[in-house]
């Protein structure tokens, strides 16, 4: 079966501008998020547990905010071209209901919702994943997966496809050997 991971912050939702807009409140010097050019530049600025928190607080508001306009779409092009989705995102176990009630309401498309802290668990039974994360990506690379992700500051750099949007992403991944 084509099983593909895909995430869902900074790939189905502009996470980086909610998490930007919130931080501010509590680092005024927290640089604009054009400049953020590694994964981890954020410890600069403020502590692991404001961090968390905050990542915990927009999550758990995440009725507030609405998907990437194409989003819907590129799901459902996915489930056409026979793909089996494992929508995969790093959270806190307590957000699984209302990450679940978003993609319902959005009419996201997917077959599993993983939440967890390690999405490397699902390599063995996925052949591609869609995400933003530089480290996520590499070790999907690394472990033979298809690795592909929306171009952003922090995660230029890397051994996996980079795209603009999600209808680049569709296209590309439509052109694979599965
Ligand atoms: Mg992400």
């Amino acid at each position: 079966m084509k099983k593909i991971i895909i995430d869902i912050d900074n790939t189905l939702w502009d996470f980086a501008s909610a998490f930007s807009e919130r931080i501010k409140n509590i680092s005024p010097d927290f640089p604009p998020l054009q400049e953020w050019h590694t994964f981890d530049f954020w410890k600069a600025y403020i502590s692991p547990k404001q961090f968390y928190s905050i990542i915990r607080e927009i999550h758990m508001d995440q009725d507030l905010f609405s998907p990437y306009a194409q989003a819907k779409l590129f799901l459902s092009l996915l489930k056409e071209e026979g793909f089996y989705i494992i929508i995969a995102s790093h959270r806190e176990k307590g957000t699984f209901d209302v990450t679940a009630r978003w993609l319902n309401q959005h009419s996201l498309m997917f077959d599993e919702l993983h939440i967890s802290h390690d999405k490397t668990i699902l390599f063995n039974e996925c052949r591609a994943i869609v995400d933003d994360s530089p480290i996520t990506l590499g070790k999907a690379a690394k472990a033979g997966l298809i690795a592909v992700g929306l171009r952003m500051p922090w995660n230029e750099q890397g051994n996996y496809t980079l795209c603009d949007d999600l209808t680049e992403v569709f296209q590309y991944l439509k052109k694979q050997p599965f």
